[in-house]
């Protein structure tokens, strides 16, 4: 705090490297990598299966610990926190969207962006007009009582972006959102994705290899090899 300077990150990697250890071998799958991320921006990874696109965000989100270096969320070093600090960071600071949307099948569209309000206890009513009000965010109002398997890819995909958004996160990871998604619906998602992050304010980095939101991005960052081979600030 008395460095106001150190409070224009939203989130930092410094140093940033991880090394899988699978029984005698070892891949470096970051290696030594500087990030800066501005609140309310939209920062794409790119870079070919393999690249350490998954290890990172894993990383910068709180999902896997780096074997050198350290992530800085919002001023707090996230990289030494125990796991139920960890758990709290993710359910309330981090919202997550993952390529398979990972909606719960027997849940209704508005049950499952409540899924992260109930982990905060949320009151009941609140939690429903939270959930409504996210699913209108994203154009699925007239959506809310169908189940996961009763929507379509990009439907499924909306679902879960209003869920990551449901406790208010400063930080979105998107691994893959589109990977699923034919290429018109994934337009759409990446175009919702970041119409969000400058209205709500939320940070997003996405991981994708669609030439399609470079356009729209704040940053590209190209990784190749676990290291940053363009685009680094
Ligand atoms: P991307 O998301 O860009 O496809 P990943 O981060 O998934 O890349 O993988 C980067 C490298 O790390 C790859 O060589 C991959 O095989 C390796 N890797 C990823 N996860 C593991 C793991 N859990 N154990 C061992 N190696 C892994
Ligand atoms: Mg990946």
């Amino acid at each position: 705090m008395s460095d106001m300077r150190t409070r224009t990150h939203l989130l930092e990697a410094r140093n940033l490297s991880r090394t899988y250890t699978t029984g005698s071998s070892e891949v470096e799958a970051v290696k030594a990598l500087d990030l800066q991320v501005e609140p309310g921006s939209l920062v794409v990874i790119r870079g070919r299966s393999g690249s350490g696109k998954t290890t990172l965000l894993n990383m910068l989100g709180g999902l896997d610990q780096p074997t050198t270096g350290k992530v800085l969320l919002d001023g707090e070093d996230v990289t030494a926190m125990n796991e139920p600090s960890l758990a709290e960071l993710r359910r309330s600071k981090v919202g997550f969207i993952f390529q398979a949307f990972g909606l719960i099948p027997i849940l209704t569209a508005a049950e499952n962006v409540e899924v992260p309000l109930r982990l905060v206890n949320t009151k009941a009513a609140e939690r429903r007009r939270r959930s409504r009000l996210l699913l209108d965010l994203v154009g699925l109002g007239d959506r809310v009582g169908h189940r996961p398997e009763e929507l379509s890819g990009g439907e499924q995909q909306r679902v879960a972006i209003a869920r990551a958004l449901a406790n208010e996160p400063r930080l979105l990871i998107a691994d893959e959102p589109t990977g699923q998604l034919d290429s018109r619906t994934g337009r759409s998602i990446v175009e919702l994705i970041a119409a969000l992050v400058h209205s709500e304010g939320v940070a997003a980095v996405m991981a994708t290899h669609d030439p399609a939101p470079l356009r729209i991005a704040d940053r590209v960052i190209e990784l190749s090899d676990g290291k940053v081979v363009s685009g680094s600030s």
